[in-house]
């Protein structure tokens, strides 16, 4: 009964979106020695790491680098530019806006969520309309989720911004670039964004720990008259230590060393080739997905991500059991259906430190474990896979 033994030699196969794959040479970064973060070598690497970050964002602005997860990141963003009792506009486009939407909350800001399906972005009209109902501009900021990692569903910043413009709404646009970051194209000055929240663990190929604020001129100029209670999320400090290579507060040394070796991996590669990359695996999953007969949780062709696909289960087939195959047979981990899509949906990550052999090997894993879990589907996802990859 071999075939029913979990297979643990060889790699697993972390096909989650995010963590993802922490390739090799940052491992080997993070694994120096532990410095005095008040020393002159940290703060070359600080500057290093400080100036190098920008252009990943595109932007010429500062970067912020919290030693915490994503969420922290969203608490940041918040507390230095709004005032307690603020009104935000989010939209409901899966389970991250969800949770950054209860934040806020319990923050105690006023947010006005708009109605999503979990198969669609941000509607940039929907927003339009919201600001044109506002004369009197008491929404603070408009707060959107640039890759919705619950859904596979990518929205389109740019149409959130000129909704904003027309209208000429002074509300301040905040972006979640988490799950997108150094995978999708993402331009922080062009589209106007005065913050961004950014995190470590998945296009970034880092382990989890690190989480970024970009700020814009206008997010600076806010936070000096904010009133929310910040104390360790405060950028003043930050980006005052930060002009001398410093931190207020013990930095994540050896977390620095793995962002300055992604970095380097991503200038070496180029930030449109990595792009093009993440689009190539992605459009080859999707072909992958169509020949199984199966359906993706994003409805609309361009809105589908380029980092992660969301697939839904036939009615009556429960993906945590699927997974749970796949994992036992063949030692892979998929993403789970997050918050309404439990059960029903499971995720494929194909971001960061991943090529064509890895997704082929991904996909045979989902396709044999489609087989094994007796979920009806047709054979040939794989084959589509491969012929899409091996066309040009
Ligand atoms: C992963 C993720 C988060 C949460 O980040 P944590 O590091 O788990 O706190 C938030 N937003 C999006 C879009 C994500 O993909």
């Amino acid at each position: 009964m071999a075939g029913n033994q979990p297979n643990t030699a060889g790699r697993h196969f972390l096909q989650i979106p995010g963590p993802t794959n922490v390739p090799d040479r940052i491992l080997r970064a993070i694994d120096g020695a532990t410095i005095d973060h008040r020393g002159p070598g940290f703060e070359r690497l600080a500057h290093r790491v400080l100036d190098g970050i920008k252009p990943i964002f595109q932007t010429t602005g500062p970067v912020v680098i919290y030693p915490a997860s994503g969420t922290g990141a969203w608490e940041a963003a918040l507390v230095n530019t709004l005032s307690p009792g603020d009104r935000v506009l989010m939209a409901e486009t899966g389970q991250f806006a969800t949770l950054w939407r209860g934040l806020a909350q319990r923050l105690g800001l006023d947010v006005v969520f708009l109605p999503g399906d979990w198969r669609h972005g941000v509607r940039a009209n929907y927003i339009a309309a919201a600001l044109a109902d506002d004369p009197a501009g008491q929404i603070k900021a408009v707060c959107c989720v640039h890759n919705e990692t619950s859904t596979g569903v990518t929205s389109n910043i740019a149409a959130v911004r000129k909704a904003m413009d027309d209208c000429d709404h002074p509300a301040l646009l905040m972006v979640d670039t988490i799950s997108s970051l150094a995978s999708i194209d993402y331009r922080h000055d062009e589209w106007g964004v005065d913050v961004t929240i950014g995190g470590s663990q998945k296009g970034l190929m880092l382990p989890p720990g690190l989480s970024f604020n970009a700020v814009g001129t206008k997010a600076l100029a806010a936070a000096e008259n904010a009133t929310m209670i910040r104390s360790y999320w405060d950028w003043g400090p930050m980006i005052a230590a930060n002009k001398g290579g410093a931190f207020p507060y013990t930095p994540a040394t050896n977390l620095l060393y793995g962002l300055d070796e992604a970095v380097a991996m991503l200038q070496e590669e180029g930030l449109q080739n990595v792009f093009n990359r993440h689009a190539r695996l992605a459009e080859a999953t999707r072909r992958a997905v169509a020949a199984w007969g199966l359906e993706t949780v994003a409805r609309d062709d361009g809105e589908k991500s380029n980092s992660l696909t969301a697939v839904m289960l036939p009615d009556g087939h429960d993906a945590d059991a699927f997974r749970a195959t796949v994992l036992n047979r063949y030692n892979m981990s998929l993403g789970n259906g997050l918050g309404r899509l439990a059960g029903r949906a499971f995720r494929i990550g194909h971001l960061g430190d991943f090529n064509e052999l890895m997704l082929a090997g991904t996909l045979s894993g989902v396709e044999m474990g489609l087989a094994v879990a007796g979920v009806p589907h047709h054979k040939g996802g794989v084959q589509a896979a491969l012929e899409f990859l091996s066309s040009d």
